[in-house]
């Protein structure tokens, strides 16, 4: 299908800056800790680590930085899987005493190669966190663990606030998007166990501009909703490289605006951010505690 054009001026970077960045990116250093803000240079870097109007939010990048899979709109390098490493998750957790975040995202590289495929690890880490003070939000963005209700369950048995999963585009367009081991119906039975199972939000996330039609991101939206999810972002796709996938389009702000309140008007989402820039983990922290604690 047709292609690029040039990346118009909304989506134009300001760098980060201040004394709170430096802290942050010293512990983080020296505690040899990666955060995906950091690594695919988010754009909101700024705007997270600042939490201006609440608290603050980065997400932590869990079990190394190679993925077992190769999702084409993603620039995790694939293959050669290392060894975790077990003191990730107390290391984790102290630097999120140290740098005092309020609100923690921890994601991760999917781990196909483990027999848990991660899920302990990633469920460690959480409770690591909590046993340090239970008051901190954590909110995960998990792996599908190939559809696996018991390694859902690890997790939400961990104790975390938010349970994120990606959807990431329309069914129609799973694959070429997603890595073939992915797939739409696989990832809605991920979001719908962990909001069956407990006291704990559901949220996952979609990418526009990959050639998605009006009504097959409002049927994703509500496929999204009947599987109990509480919570979705929008965002702009940005090709990370030339052999990633092409831009198909960069949508305007104003049609994420108008997503925005289709998502909560109508489809009755607790929240949704929705925006250019937006990712996944946009100022979740301040969003979550406006919209569910306030
Ligand atoms: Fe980090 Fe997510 Fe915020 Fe980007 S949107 S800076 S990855 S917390
Ligand atoms: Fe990237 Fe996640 Fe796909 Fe791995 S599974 S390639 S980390 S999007």
């Amino acid at each position: 299908r047709m292609a690029r054009r040039r990346k118009p001026d909304w989506l134009k970077q300001r760098p980060p800056s201040g004394q709170r960045f430096t802290e942050i990116k010293e512990t983080l250093r020296d505690r040899e800790l990666h955060t995906v803000c950091e690594e695919a240079n988010c754009p909101n870097l700024g705007e997270c680590w600042s939490g201006r109007n609440g608290p603050g939010t980065a997400t932590f990048m869990l079990m190394g930085d190679r993925c077992s899979r190769g999702c084409n709109f993603c620039d995790v390098e694939t293959g050669g899987m290392e060894a975790l490493d077990p003191e990730e998750p107390s290391n984790v957790a102290d630097a999120v005493a140290e740098i005092g975040l309020d609100y923690v995202v921890l994601t991760s590289v999917d781990r196909d190669d483990l027999p848990d495929q991660g899920a302990g690890h990633f469920a460690r880490t959480i409770e690591a966190i909590k046993d340090r003070d239970p008051g901190i939000l954590v909110e995960v963005l998990i792996p599908d663990f190939r559809g696996d209700p018991a390694l859902v369950d690890r997790i939400v048995d961990a104790g975390p606030d938010v349970i994120a999963h990606n959807v990431e585009t329309v069914e129609r367009l799973q694959w070429p998007v997603r890595d073939r081991r992915a797939g739409y119906e696989q990832s809605l039975s991920v979001l719908e166990r962990a909001g069956d199972t407990a006291d704990v939000y559901t949220k996952t996330s979609l990418m526009l501009g990959l050639g998605e039609y009006d009504h097959e991101l409002y049927r994703t939206l509500s496929d999204c909703r009947e599987a109990g999810v509480d919570v979705v972002t929008l965002g702009q796709y940005l090709q990370p490289s030339h052999s990633h996938l092409d831009v198909y389009e960069y949508v305007h702000p104003d049609a994420f605006e108008t997503w925005r309140r289709v998502a909560e008007e109508e489809l009755g989402f607790l929240y949704c951010a929705s925006g250019p820039m937006v990712r996944s983990s946009y100022r979740a922290g301040e969003l979550f505690v406006d919209a569910v604690l306030r």
